[in-house]
């Protein structure tokens, strides 16, 4: 499936990437990147996303005190999404939806300086070969996907800012059972309890349906955090993994879960870093 490289041996290339496989420009974009998105407890820099930060109104040392300000909410809000459950992150954000905004901000500034984003994979993928495919996009944000293809999407995030986003919590989604051939993650399995996001994915997807993920590598990179144990964990579950590989990609990892029809046990304990931004 997909016209991606698929590889299912471990990637050989930890970190910034193998030398050679990059233009001198990209690699250095890609050393860029990697200083801004790092796993919980590492340092990195961080730039946010602004609103206030730009008026011209203010200041200077305004500007900038607006716009640490920015980012200082960017990263609590961020790392409160890591480290509660579904259900209580949907509680707060609707009691707050302007979290949801502030989010956004932030994440867009930090998306605007990554080398790939996986969700333009992700589109071109159901472009070139999924034109019929009933998606599920979970953890949607701004619902660019449901946009960007002609494909019937159900788009779900903690908050609706539009009325094709249907706000809920990924662990409840008011989807049928076997209702849908695609569910999209994209950076958005944030909750401490991903075991009821997978179990949940695997109810609504059709037999054969795929559970497309795509994640920030450096959260499984310690020792009992591996991708590998990830892995382990989706396939217990009940699924058939194809790793792609995107030969520019090396700070994300994607994989294609093909629903299969065996038993599902699904690890409750099973849990992941948080990815945090440090901040300036
Ligand atoms: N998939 C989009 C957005 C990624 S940001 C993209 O790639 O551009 C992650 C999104 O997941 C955020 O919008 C956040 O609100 C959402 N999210 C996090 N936990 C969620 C939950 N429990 N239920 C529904 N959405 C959730």
């Amino acid at each position: 499936m997909g016209n991606q490289k698929k590889n299912h041996k471990k990637n050989p290339v930890k970190g910034s990437g193998k030398k050679g496989n990059f233009k001198k420009s990209g690699h250095q974009e890609m050393k860029t990147f990697k200083k801004n998105i790092e796993p919980a407890g590492s340092s990195i820099q961080q730039s946010t996303g602004s609103s206030n930060s730009g008026n011209k109104s203010m200041s200077a040392l305004q500007q900038k005190f607006a716009k640490k300000l920015e980012g200082a909410r960017f990263r609590v809000i961020n790392e409160k999404l890591y480290k509660t459950s579904g259900t209580d992150a949907f509680k707060d954000f609707q009691s707050d939806p302007s979290q949801f905004d502030i989010y956004h901000v932030g994440f867009r500034e930090q998306a605007a300086q990554w080398p790939y984003n996986p969700l333009d994979g992700i589109i071109n993928w159901i472009k070139n070969h999924h034109q019929k495919a009933i998606i599920a996009d979970v953890g949607c944000g701004d619902a660019r996907l449901a946009s960007s293809v002609k494909n019937k999407v159900h788009s779900f995030d903690l908050v609706s800012k539009s009325k094709n986003v249907i706000a809920c919590d990924m662990a409840n989604l008011p989807l049928p059972d076997e209702s849908v051939n695609i569910a999209v993650y994209c950076l958005a399995l944030m909750g401490t309890n991903i075991p009821d996001f997978v179990r949940e994915a695997r109810r609504i997807l059709k037999p054969s349906g795929i559970l497309r993920i795509a994640e920030v590598r450096s959260r499984f990179e310690e020792e009992g955090n591996s991708i590998k144990l990830f892995r382990k964990f989706l396939k217990r579950a009940g699924f058939d993994l194809n790793v792609i590989e995107v030969p520019q990609n090396k700070m994300f990892f994607e994989l294609e879960c093909v629903k299969a029809n065996r038993e599902s046990v699904i690890d409750p304990n099973f849990a992941v870093k948080a990815c945090v931004y440090k901040k300036r």
